[in-house]
């Protein structure tokens, strides 16, 4: 194999160990809910699903998933679904 090839898949395996060096700008995922297939999307810094629960909400666990499965790949500044609004 090509030996600048191998230093590419050395560097890949390192830089894999660090996923916050890859930051999702915008992302669309089919999620297999317990009833449905949903489509959750992440644009302009802000996330959004076509459930029921985003709808009424503005967030819902499908949204909470992904930002369990990809925390260190988004932006800091896209703020969390799962955090409880402060009254007042
Ligand atoms: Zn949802």
């Amino acid at each position: 194999m090509n030996s600048s090839l191998i230093g590419k898949i050395q560097k890949a395996r390192r830089y894999a160990q660090e996923p916050e060096r890859a930051q999702f700008q915008s992302l669309h995922v089919q999620f297999q809910g317990g009833h449905d297939v949903y489509d959750v999307r992440l644009d302009d810094r802000e996330w959004s699903c076509n459930c029921h629960t985003y709808e009424s909400l503005g967030t819902c666990s499908h949204i909470m998933t992904m930002e369990r499965l990809l925390a260190a790949m988004i932006p800091a500044d896209v703020e969390a679904s799962d955090r409880i609004p402060v009254a007042g």
